[in-house]
């Protein structure tokens, strides 16, 4: 597996994985890669003839109280896993790579980035609209792929890529979760032994809702259980619990598919996110 950190060399790189009328995919990532990331990684292969991964931990996306110095970070490790799996190429620049001095632009996708983790994080959309579009034009990928973990981030990047004629398909991939029903995160490094444990509450409250919604229950007080007994079995506090269409990811007061419920929750110093389709 190449590993480049340079523009130039990258398309050259890509250029020559291309030749022959060979299919590329992208699959971006921040590094401390788990077997959410290497199920990404085997679509991947399964859609496509060459795999390129990209690690960068993208500062343009994390708050100023954000966890981007933290941020677990152990390249030859996730190194090893790739070339495991067979990846062609790691494309993984230096932050003075991606954002030279200078650099002004960014992208906004308006509609689908002002709710849920775009309340709680503002900004956050942007960086990730961003870095994405500039992954996509230094790989130029005929197909990115994206974990369905990360819901509005693959609604954004869907719009995103539909309005600036990005000419490329997008994947979703479904979530890879723990044996207990916890989404796997790099964030769960940060979990202590008795949080860990007690995260398992955050996805069980998400299936009761959403079975206490097929099954005809209120939609205002399926969400507000689910809250209820996230905080009870040891979360700190929920960002939010909500219904949403899962195309426009507009908030749903009723139920009607296609419906996802979409959440966010703290506990101790970790903030996780999860969702699940309703029906
Ligand atoms: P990250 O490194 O957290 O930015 O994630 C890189 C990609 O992996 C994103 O498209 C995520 O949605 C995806 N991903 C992360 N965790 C999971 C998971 N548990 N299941 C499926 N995809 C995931």
């Amino acid at each position: 597996m190449q590993i480049i950190r340079d523009i130039a060399t990258l398309h050259r790189a890509v250029d020559a994985l291309k030749q022959g009328r060979k299919s590329v995919a992208l699959v971006p990532t921040m590094g401390a890669l788990h077997e959410g990331h290497l199920s990404l990684v085997r679509m991947a292969k399964r859609v496509a003839d060459h795999v390129v991964v990209s690690i960068f931990v993208n500062p343009t996306q994390f708050g100023p109280n954000e966890d981007y110095a933290a941020y677990p970070r152990d390249e030859a490790k996730d190194a090893a896993l790739l070339v495991e799996e067979g990846v062609a190429l790691l494309w993984a620049p230096d932050v003075g790579v991606m954002y030279p001095a200078g650099h002004s632009t960014h992208i906004e996708v308006a509609e689908l980035g002002a709710d849920y983790c775009g309340a709680a994080r503002p900004g956050h959309f942007d960086g990730v609209a961003t870095v994405v579009a500039k992954l996509f034009n230094q790989v130029r990928p005929d197909i990115a792929i994206f974990g369905e973990k990360d819901w509005q981030q693959l609604a954004i990047i869907r719009r995103m890529a539909r309005d600036l004629d990005f000419a490329l398909d997008i994947l979703g991939a479904p979530i890879a979760r723990d044996k207990d029903g916890l989404a796997l995160s790099s964030r769960n490094a940060y979990l202590s032994a008795a949080e860990r444990k007690a995260a398992t509450a955050f996805p069980n409250a998400l299936k009761a809702a959403a079975k206490a919604i097929v099954g005809g229950a209120d939609v205002a007080d399926a969400l507000a259980k689910a809250e209820a007994d996230i905080v009870k079995g040891g979360f700190d506090s929920v960002d939010y619990v909500a219904l949403a269409d899962a195309d426009s990811l507009e908030r749903l007061t009723e139920f009607s598919e296609p419906a996802r419920l979409l959440a966010a929750a703290r506990i101790g110093k970790t903030r996780l996110i999860d969702n699940l389709a309703v029906g």
